[in-house]
């Protein structure tokens, strides 16, 4: 290794560490190839030693009082709020949205982490009154030990924000895998949590692929593992962890549709379809890759196009760009690679965004925004997410035959309707088998205060990352029902009890 590229650390029991590994990969920025940094892949010792300093934490830290761990929260939201145009050009560099979009994600997080300060309130049991007669029955919450997170590239702020802040108020303990291919704004959010109050051991981080996910599954230590990425890993991910008889909860693969009709508003509709479907290059689990244009509304597929060809491609950190480039030199060849097999099986490409010219960023991943029309469910590009600014055009006769096109697909990320008729929109959010419902809304993603819900195979697990049922994901309830004998042995209640 050469000294001129910093290493990402490692942080266990409150140091941040240089691995003793001699496994490295390197982060690159997306738009140039620059190498930032180098990230670890952690030996099995250096894992081992952060789940131990995550269990020797938690005896003291299961106890801490509410108050204590709300502050830090309210202390860690101020300090996200001061730096975020920090962590934003952080995490374009490494990741290559756009910088608005890049504090957008810090921003989705940081919503989480105002919400995590309401622990108070959030993590409170039931209780009922004379369940029997002198019988009381109440509920507690309490935090389940050690707890895991794994996070994809996507949202490097915004995804790690949605696991250990929740986990953390709840009184677990954690620790965290980033994503290996931009893990350094997730590192610069974990050394605000430090920060901000978080006591040694409360949060760990390790960095690795396949590996350091299978330890986290396995480790007997851990008592629930939350993973967001791909359909493929997180199908493993959920069946190892559950095996071993841990919580788990996994975010997956999406292949997200909307539907367009007639007599939705024309403009709104079409620049909300653009940043939906090209916005941060695509590669939003919540993007909308598939439209279905009912009825006359296909006359509005030719202004789609030239509003899509009119999209800036440039690096993201330059002012009035619309389409950073992809993560990585891989995702681009996939990305080329399910274009051209689009083409190949006679679906018709009518804007094609390969190969753009980028003055200045010669190297960097770009595709510009692609549209093909007379997609069929066969076809490789609507089965596969694409996860590029590929947008797949199909056509329907009326808004039951677009229902039935979206239940059909495997997947319940997310969806959205396009009209101006309430009736409609009734119908569709009724008869539609998707988790997350967009009506005249893109990007369905629920603010903390409920809880993401994708569904079907989008999903593994009963409770979704963040809002409240996350508290019941990160927590034990256990019910407890009393009743108190007075001293006098006939039973016969004392009413002149005074208190001393
Ligand atoms: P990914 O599955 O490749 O990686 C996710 C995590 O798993 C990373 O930390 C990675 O190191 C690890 N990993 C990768 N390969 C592994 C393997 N073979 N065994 C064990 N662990 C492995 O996902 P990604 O490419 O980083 O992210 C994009 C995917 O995430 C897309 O499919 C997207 O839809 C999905 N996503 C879903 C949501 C959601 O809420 N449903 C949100 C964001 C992203």
């Amino acid at each position: 290794m050469t000294n001129a590229v910093p290493t990402v650390k490692l942080l266990i029991n409150g140091e941040f560490v240089e691995s003793k590994t001699t496994q490295w990969r390197d982060v690159v920025n997306p738009a140039t190839q620059e190498v930032l940094a180098r990230v670890p892949f952690a030996t099995a010792e250096e894992m081992n030693a952060a789940v131990a300093a995550a269990s020797e934490a938690f005896k003291t830290w299961r106890k801490t009082p509410i108050g204590v761990r709300a502050r830090i929260f309210l202390k860690y939201q101020q300090l996200i709020r001061e730096n975020i145009k920090e962590l934003a050009a952080i995490l374009t560099a490494e990741q290559g949205k756009t910088l608005p979009d890049a504090e957008g994600d810090v921003f989705r997080g940081l919503e989480v982490v105002e919400h995590a300060a309401n622990i108070g309130t959030l993590q409170m049991g039931e209780l009922a009154n004379n369940v029997a007669t002198g019988v009381d029955t109440y509920t507690l919450l309490q935090p389940l030990g050690v707890c895991a997170g794994i996070t994809p590239f996507n949202f490097p702020a915004m995804i790690p924000l949605w696991m250990f802040p929740m986990a953390i108020a709840c009184g677990n303990t954690f620790v965290l895998k980033p994503s290996e291919q931009d893990p350094m704004v997730t590192m610069r959010l974990v050394e605000l949590a430090l920060e901000a109050g978080i006591p040694k051991g409360v949060l760990n981080v390790i960095h690795g692929g396949v590996d350091a996910v299978n330890l986290l599954c396995d480790h007997p230590d851990i008592k629930a593992v939350s993973f967001v990425g791909s359909t493929k890993v997180g199908t493993h991910v959920y069946n190892r962890a559950s095996l071993n008889g841990k919580r788990a909860q996994c975010m997956m693969g999406a292949k997200n549709h909307c539907i367009v009709l007639p007599d939705a508003n024309k403009q709104q509709t079409l620049n909300n379809l653009l940043g939906a479907s090209f916005g941060a290059a695509g590669q939003r689990c919540m993007a909308l890759p598939v439209v279905i244009l009912v009825g006359e509304a296909q006359k509005w597929l030719p202004e789609l196009v030239e509003k899509a060809r009119a999209l800036k491609v440039n690096a993201g950190h330059e002012a009035g760009t619309d389409v950073g480039p992809v993560v990585s030199c891989s995702a681009l060849d996939r990305i080329n690679g399910l274009i051209a097999k689009g083409v190949e099986e006679g679906a018709t490409l009518v804007l094609d965004g390969r190969n753009p010219t980028v003055p200045g960023y010669e190297k960097g991943n770009f595709v510009g925004p692609t549209i093909f029309t007379d997609v069929t469910p066969q076809m490789s590009i609507y089965q596969e997410e694409i996860f590029g600014p590929v947008l797949g055009v199909m056509n329907a006769a009326n808004l039951d035959e677009a229902i039935a096109i979206i239940n059909a697909n495997p997947n319940g990320n997310g969806t959205a309707l396009f009209t101006s008729s309430g009736a409609a929109a009734r119908r569709f959010q009724e008869d539609i088998d998707v988790g997350q419902v967009g009506i005249n809304v893109p990007i369905p993603v629920p603010v903390p205060l409920f809880s993401f819900s994708g569904s079907r195979a989008s999903k593994l697990g009963d409770l979704g990352p963040y809002g409240k049922q996350v508290i019941l994901f990160y927590t034990q309830t256990k019910t407890v029902t009393e009743r108190w004998f007075e001293d006098d042995e006939t039973g016969v209640l004392n009413t002149t009890i005074t208190l001393k």
